[in-house]
This record gives C-alpha cells, structure tokens and sequence, in this order.
C-alpha cells in the first residue's frame, strides 16, 4: 500500500473529516437565516486566499476544510434564507439538505439501472409523481438533468426530432444540411435560455417567428401566426420578470389542430399547476408535447435539478440517443436514455427527499405561502409613495419601480448594500425594474416588512 492510499484509509476509519465537514455545515446554518445576505468587502476580498498554484506535494484534509471554510463560507449568498430575492433561486427545504448529504456518501451515477438501482428506482417513482401533480398525459416520461437551460433543450430536440422524422428525416443520421425546414414561433419575453436551446440546436435564433406580448409579457394570442406540423410554439408558465402566464388553454387546442409541437418553458411557473388556488393559470398545460421545470427554484431543492418533461417518449429518448456495446439497458429504468449526460449525479435523491416529505399538501402550502408573501410585498411597498408595482402579481414575482430609472439604479445599489435583502434588477418595458422573487420556504412575514423597510430606508437615502 503507498503511503497516499495508507492516508486515505485512516480518513475513511477515523471520520475526522467528515465530522469536522458536519460541525461546519452546521455552523453555517446557525447564522445563515440571520447573516447579510449578501458577502461583505472584507468577505469578498479574503478569496484572494484562494490564489495558489497547485501545490506540489500532499498537504492535510483538515487544512483543506479548514480553508475552504474559513474563506468560502462568508463569501456564500444566503439564498438558504427568506430575504434573498434574486433572480428565481430558492432555498432548500431542510429533508433535501440531509438527502443530499447521505447520497454525497453513496456518490451515485445514474446513467444507468446498472450503475445505480436505487438512482434508477427513484427517477422512476418520482416521473410517476410529476405526471400525477401536474395532471400530465399517462405515457409522459421525464428526464432528470441540471436546470431548465438543459431541459428546454431536451424539449427543443425531442421536437426538432419528431418534425423531421413526419417528413422522414433522421435528424441523428442526416443533420441539419439539406432537411425540412422547422418553424419555430415563440412570444417576445422568451427566457434567454430558450434562444441558447434554438441556438445549439442549430434551429437558428433568427428563424425565430416572434410574437408580441400584452402589458404582462404574454403572448398575444391573435398575434400567433398560422401554425402547422413543422412548427414548434414556445410558450412559458411564468415570465421571469412578471411571473405571468401564457393562456395555454386557448393556445394549445388551436396548436394541437395544427398538429404543431408545444414546448412550455415552466422553470418555476410549472409549479402553480399543482396549487388548487393557483392552477387556474395553467390551465390546459397538459395539452402540450413537452415542459421544462426546475425542482431548484420553486420547490427549493439544492441545486443542480431541472425536469424535462416528454408525452412523446420515443422523441425524447431517440432525440438523445446513445449506443454503446457496454451499455447495459435493463427492464428498469435506465435514465441516460432521457437526458443528453451520459454520468449524472443522482441528484434524484434530493428531488424524492422532498416531494415524500412534503407530499401533495406541503406542495400546495409551500407555494401557495411564497404567493401569499409576494401579495403581502405589493401590499406594503404600494403604500410607501415613491415605489410603483408594476406587473399583476398573480404568482411569486413583483416588479417594483421608483419614479426615474436613474433613482431605480440608485435605490437598488443602496438597497444590496444595505444587505438586509438582496434581489437584482432587470429592464421592463425599456423601464429600469427592481424584480423582487419570493421563492423561498423560509420567506416570514416578518421578512416581507424588513425588506419593504430596507426598500423605504434606500429611498430616503437617495432623495
Ligand atoms: C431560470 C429560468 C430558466 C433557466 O433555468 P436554469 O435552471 O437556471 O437552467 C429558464 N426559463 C425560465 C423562465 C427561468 O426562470
């Protein structure tokens, strides 16, 4: 045995690392729902420490941890907590952490059934669940991949897929070079990640039949072109500034006479489907060919874990096909064949730790509070004059504005420094925005005013 491997060993039995790894993730989590929320200067500047060549020789494990968290742990955004508002990201819900934490033990690939069983018996339980909460068609299959970005992809190709294979072309065999032309037809407010997907498919962005939208960012419907069966139509369960919802009742009946394909981008708007109070705003989903959601935003999963979502099975799996002599394909599941990864990390255990733990009520609940906080949020920031809503919250998202774009910039910049909240800005209607994104378990009511006072503290100071 080298001296390395003898090392190694001792770790494995004596467990200091590993406990000493627990003492500080739970160090962290005692002040992490009370730190700023946002690293300070300090915090920020101490990552210099980082700057090293690679070392020559083997140094300790302990030294290692040690500097990673003395270093890294301030430098971290407290999205774990409920005053964190950027963008749509989401805590964790306290089962996922502890799921997690024992699959970083099993270290699973699920690529395959032979490669992991318990991996490839959960995806198969929890596809069964999303085609049950979302009221999906029965033979819909999902693909468990990184985030939306991957899962608008796999949409996007199962379509591409699908369109050329009606006009009898084998997109895998014959490329794009010479074949049918696909349209593809999509509102304005798109997610950038929707013009990646066209992008790397080779679809091209500027093929793109653009749509304009209502004052909500949602497509207009009368506005959508004449559809048929070489058109994929993009629409989207909650725009990422307003949190809208495209009418997909109306729209899919008429695409589905055209025999067009519907792909709806749901990253986190997929999940009001599953709320009695709020599926209203998703009516008629189901009538699409495929959808992407993230379990990372909405359902607070840790990250990486999006969904892609497939009624037409044999499109997605031959979409992203693999072969292999070593391949093993089982009667179970083999999930690589629904995502474009070969080795994965079985990031379904933590997706499964929190749906079995919430069930179908805590779903319910738990979204239906972020919905409840954000109302509260319009309520309060509507009565201090200087703020301005504007969009319907009708889901998790409030667009707030001040009375100048320039006093939006500075209240912003003043209200992350502050660091009692943190959330980003975005652009609405050529309008500098504040987007604030209540996606959060943790979300209080007391957080909800601390923050609309962090908001009222920033505007004095920039009067
Ligand atoms: C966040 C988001 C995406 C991208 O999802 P990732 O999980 O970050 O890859 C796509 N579409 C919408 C509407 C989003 O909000």
């Amino acid at each position: 045995m080298s001296k390395l491997q003898d090392t190694m060993f001792q770790e494995i039995r004596n467990k200091d690392i590993f406990k000493q790894s627990q003492q500080y993730a739970f160090e962290y989590l005692e002040e992490i729902f009370n730190r700023n929320i946002y690293p300070t200067e300090d915090a920020v500047n101490d990552l210099s420490n980082f700057d090293e060549d690679l070392p020559t020789n083997t140094t300790k494990s302990e030294s290692v941890l040690k500097q990673l968290n003395e270093y890294g742990k301030d430098a971290t955004i407290a999205t774990l907590g409920g005053r964190y508002f950027g963008f749509v990201t989401g805590s964790v819900v306290p089962i996922g952490l502890a799921a997690k934490q024992l699959g970083t033990f099993w270290d699973q690939s699920s690529a395959l059934y032979a490669t992991s069983p318990i991996g490839s018996k959960l995806e198969a339980v929890v596809e069964k669940w999303f085609v049950d909460i979302f009221n999906l068609p029965k033979q819909t299959c999902a693909g468990f991949v990184s985030g939306t970005s991957v899962a608008n992809v796999c949409g996007l190709a199962a379509a591409r897929y699908r369109i050329l294979q009606k006009n009898n072309w084998d997109i895998n065999k014959k490329g794009l070079r010479n074949a049918p032309e696909i349209r593809i037809v999509s509102g304005k407010h798109a997610h950038s990640t929707i013009l990646k997907a066209v992008s790397l498919l080779g679809l091209g962005q500027d093929n793109i039949e653009w749509v304009d939208v209502d004052n909500q960012g949602r497509i207009i419907p009368e506005l959508i072109p004449e559809l048929d069966k070489n058109t994929i139509l993009i629409l989207q369960a909650g725009n990422v500034n307003s949190g809208a919802f495209d009418n997909f009742d109306m729209i899919c009946d008429k695409a589905n006479k055209a025999d067009a394909w519907i792909h709806i981008d749901g990253a986190f708007g997929l999940w009001a489907g599953t709320v009695e109070q709020l599926k209203h705003l998703t009516k008629g989903m189901e009538k699409a060919s495929s959808w992407a959601v993230d379990g990372h935003k909405t359902l607070n999963t840790p990250y990486d874990s999006g969904i892609v979502l497939c009624a037409d099975q044999e499109a997605l799996t031959s979409a992203l096909h693999a072969s292999g002599s070593y391949l093993i394909e089982s009667k179970a599941r083999d999930g690589l064949f629904y995502t474009p990864e070969m080795s994965r990390r079985a990031r379904i255990i933590e997706l499964w730790a929190i749906m079995r733990y919430l069930g179908k009520n805590g779903i319910d609940e738990m979204i239906l509070t972020m919905h409840l906080r954000a109302k509260q949020f319009e309520n309060e920031i509507s009565q201090i004059s200087g703020f301005q809503v504007k969009n319907d919250v009708v889901f998790n998202q409030v667009v707030v504005k001040c009375e100048s774009d320039e006093l939006t910039d500075k209240v912003l910049n003043t209200i992350q420094n502050l660091g009692e909240c943190w959330l980003g800005g975005s652009v609405w209607f050529g309008k500098k925005v504040m987007r604030v994104s209540v996606c959060s378990w943790a979300t209080t009511e007391a957080d909800i005013s601390r923050s609309v006072a962090s908001f009222e503290k920033a505007l004095m100071m920039n009067k």
